[in-house]
């Protein structure tokens, strides 16, 4: 009742938005992501945050404000389904979550929410965050208008097995880390139930599952499995009890497997990827979140950086055996979603990755659908991810044709959210 209560006020509310002049926003080219096609010449008209009609363009009526991107291509505010907004970026040392307080881990979040916003991302799906809840806290300041940053959903905390790839690890055995950083760390099903149910009850969005081990963390392999698939099955029941569900961070095939016996949504990374686990993907409707860019990131940089000898090996083992398990994802019709592992590169480089998506398979249309209507489906959202009657007005502008040479994106003119122009 309560929230049915709450429902209509929100309602009402958008209904007394309505009454601000429309913007009328005249689009050179307009990428329909919902029909994969190219529309010339358009008229968007937007009600508050809201678009309410999307046809030719007309002369500009009076009643408005006009948005003049008659020489630009338009297409809906792109989203990345794995970004990691609130820590800081990546370094060399390993302790680097330990050395900065919660307080100003917020102005990081903060910092990192603006640059991605401005790259043309509009929406993310944050994937967790060594400190609990900074996430949860960042969503709901960008919600509340505190900072500009994209619509964000998050994880609210890594559910991992004790010394984990969701754990900070490599420290001395004696060091004892804040309790804020270990809410997920469970040691059998029960105790994912109760974790699961506890992170959910602390406004996470959805649950992410740390099923094998990771590039990143050390003294952990990736193609390990490291959360049973009890564990996990419980985790995911307590999710689906709440209407949610979850992703797992999974490089190993048995791992993937595993993960998708138990029931989740989606798959992080998939990097060591077999034609079983293709096929079960494919035939489970499972979504692929592949970060294909990320590793020539961290063999540049991180070599040049002095990166623990042991990530750069990792990250050897995974990237090239991800690529090629990415094209046969995407030729056996695999539901590919967007995400990059923003924060293990610098945030607002997300882009980056749509070359890649070309060269290893997709068309410049499927890339950009990834980032757009299919990385909406995956969060369960119709207000994202298309120019469409309904959806939040949520668009950025390119002067150049994305649909020739999708790295027009890394460079993105303008952008709008909910109505309001960010950059232009
Ligand atoms: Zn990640």
């Amino acid at each position: 009742m309560i929230r049915t209560a709450l429902v209509a006020a929100a309602l009402t509310l958008t209904a007394f938005a309505s009454h601000a002049a429309p913007v009328y926003v005249h689009a050179g080219k307009l990428v329909d992501t919902l029909q994969g096609k190219v529309l010339t010449d358009q008229m968007i008209t937007i009600d508050g945050e809201r678009i309410v009609a999307v046809g030719p363009w007309k002369a500009a009526p009076a009643d408005g404000k006009v948005v003049d991107w008659s020489k630009r291509m338009v297409l809906p505010g792109l989203i990345d389904m794995h970004t990691h907004l609130v820590d800081q970026e990546q370094t060399e040392n390993i302790a680097e979550p330990l050395l900065t307080t919660a307080a100003y881990q917020a102005y990081i979040g903060a910092d990192h929410a603006r640059k991605t916003l401005e790259a043309g991302f509009t929406s993310v799906r944050d994937v967790g965050t060594w400190r609990a809840f900074g996430d949860v806290a960042l969503r709901d300041a960008i919600d509340n208008g505190l900072v500009p940053g994209p619509r964000m959903s998050v994880a609210g905390a890594y559910i991992t097995i004790p010394g984990g790839g969701g754990e900070i690890t490599g420290i001395s055995d004696d060091v004892k880390l804040p309790d804020e950083m270990r809410v997920g760390v469970v040691t059998d099903a029960a105790d994912a139930r109760r974790k699961a149910a506890n992170i959910l009850a602390h406004h996470a969005d959805f649950l992410k599952l740390i099923a094998t081990g990771a590039v990143l963390t050390v003294g952990t392999e990736p193609g390990q499995q490291e959360l049973t698939e009890d564990e996990m099955r419980a985790a995911i029941q307590e999710a689906a009890r709440r209407g949610t569900y979850a992703t797992a961070h999974a490089h190993g095939a048995e791992g993937m497997k595993s993960a998708m016996r138990a029931g989740v949504r989606s798959i992080e990374h998939g990097s060591l990827m077999d034609d079983e686990a293709i096929a079960m993907m494919k035939a489970k409707g499972v979504f692929l979140v592949a970060d294909i860019y990320d590793g020539d990131w961290i063999d540049a940089y991180g070599k040049a950086h002095g990166w623990p000898a042991e990530t750069l090996r990792k990250n050897y083992e995974t990237t090239q055996a991800q690529r090629e398990g990415f094209r046969k994802a995407v030729k056996a019709g695999v539901k590919i979603a967007y995400g990059t592992d923003a924060g293990v590169y610098p945030h607002g480089l997300n882009a980056r990755q749509m070359k890649y998506m070309v060269q290893w398979g997709m068309t410049p249309m499927q890339a950009v659908q990834s980032a757009t209507t299919v990385a909406a489906e995956l969060m369960g959202k119709t207000d994202v991810g298309a120019v469409a009657p309904g959806r939040y007005a949520d668009l950025i502008a390119v002067d150049g044709d994305a649909m020739a040479d999708v790295s027009v994106l890394e460079h993105v003119s303008a952008v709008m959210k909910g109505g309001v122009v960010v950059k232009d």
